[in-house]
C-alpha cells in the first residue's frame, strides 16, 4: 500500500494557485502524503490510519506511526533557549495555550464603556504628568545626522534613519547613552536600530547588545558585529517571542549586571503590551 508511485499530487495549493507537484506517496491516492487528508475519495478511517494533523501545528500532517519521532524534530516545536525563556511569562493568560503566534486575545472588545472611560482618563493623566514636550519636536543624534547628510541616502533609507536617529536622540536626552550598559532591542528585525545605536556608542566602554526577534531574518546587521569586525560589540540574538522573555535571566545581564536599556522601533500594539510587562 505504501509503494511509491511516480505521479504528481493533484492538490491545488490555494496560495500559489497551482498543483502541489510532490510525488503521490500511496498507490491508493493521487495525493501526496501531506495532502492525503484532502482526498475526497478516501474514507475518514483510511485517512486517519495514514495521516494525522501534527499536534504542534495543524499546518502539516504526520504518519501516525511516526508521530513520536516527529514530535522531537518538528520545526514547530517549542525550543526552550534557557532560564530566560519562560513560556507566556509576559502574557496575561499564562495558563492558556495559545497555538497561533497571532492569536492574541482581543481584550479591548471585552471592556465595557465605564472601564474604557476610566482607561482614557488614566492615559490622559499619565500623558499630562510625564510628557513635557510635544512629540513632534525631536532631536537626531549627530552620528545619524552625518549619515543622513550623505548624498546617496535615498528616501526610504532616510525615513528609517530619521526614525532611528530620533529614538537614539531620545535616549541621549534621557541620558541613557553610557558606559557599562546592556541595550536590549525588542522586535529587533534585522538589527538596524541596534547597529546605528552602536555607531553612536563607539566612545563608550563595556557595551553589550541583546536582540530579541521572533521571526527568521535575512540580511541581518549582525554580520557587521561578528568577532573580528570593526563595527562594535557582537550582537547576542535570541529568536523567541517577547511574551516568553524573562529579562533578569539573560546570561549577559545576569553575569555583568550592567545598566539595562530596553528599546524598540518595530513593535505592534500587542507586542508593546507584552514588552511593557
Ligand atoms: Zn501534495
Ligand atoms: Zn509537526
Amino acid at each position: 500500500m505504501t509503494s511509491t508511485v511516480k505521479r504528481e499530487c493533484v492538490y491545488i495549493c490555494p496560495k500559489k494557485n497551482r498543483k502541489c507537484r510532490i510525488h503521490a506517496s500511496y498507490s491508493i491516492s493521487p495525493y501526496c502524503a501531506e495532502h492525503l487528508l484532502h482526498d475526497p475519495d478516501l474514507n475518514e478511517e483510511t485517512k486517519r490510519s495514514l495521516r494525522c494533523p501534527c499536534p504542534l501545528s495543524p499546518s502539516h500532517s504526520v504518519d501516525p506511526s511516526d508521530l513520536k519521532r516527529h514530535l522531537k524534530v518538528c520545526n514547530q516545536r517549542q525550543i526552550i533557549l534557557g532560564p530566560f525563556h519562560r513560556l507566556l511569562y509576559n502574557s496575561a493568560l499564562k495558563d492558556e495555550v495559545i497555538e497561533d503566534n497571532n492569536d492574541y486575545p482581543d481584550i479591548l472588545k471585552e471592556i465595557d464603556d465605564e472601564q474604557l472611560d476610566l482607561l482614557i482618563k488614566k492615559l490622559e493623566y499619565l500623558h499630562d504628568s510625564t510628557v513635557e514636550q510635544s512629540a513632534n519636536t525631536y532631536k537626531i543624534h549627530d552620528v545619524i545626522q552625518t549619515e543622513l547628510n550623505k548624498e546617496d541616502c535615498g528616501f526610504k533609507t532616510r525615513k528609517h534613519l530619521e526614525q532611528i536617529g530620533s529614538l537614539i536622540g531620545q535616549l541621549d536626552t534621557l541620558n541613557l547613552l553610557n558606559d557599562d550598559t546592556c541595550y536590549v532591542e525588542l522586535g529587533a528585525g534585522r538589527g538596524k536600530t541596534s547597529h546605528f545605536l552602536s555607531m553612536c556608542l563607539t566612545e563608550k566602554i563595556n557595551i553589550d547588545f541583546v536582540l530579541i526577534e521572533r521571526d527568521h531574518q535575512r540580511y541581518k546587521f549582525d554580520s557587521y558585529h561578528r568577532e573580528g569586525q570593526q563595527a562594535g560589540p557582537p550582537f547576542i540574538r535570541y529568536r523567541m517571542d517577547i511574551r516568553d522573555l524573562y529579562l533578569p535571566e539573560i546570561p549577559i545581564i545576569k553575569q555583568k549586571q550592567s545598566n539595562i536599556v530596553v528599546l524598540s522601533k518595530h513593535l505592534c500594539g500587542s507586542g508593546t503590551d507584552l514588552a511593557l510587562r
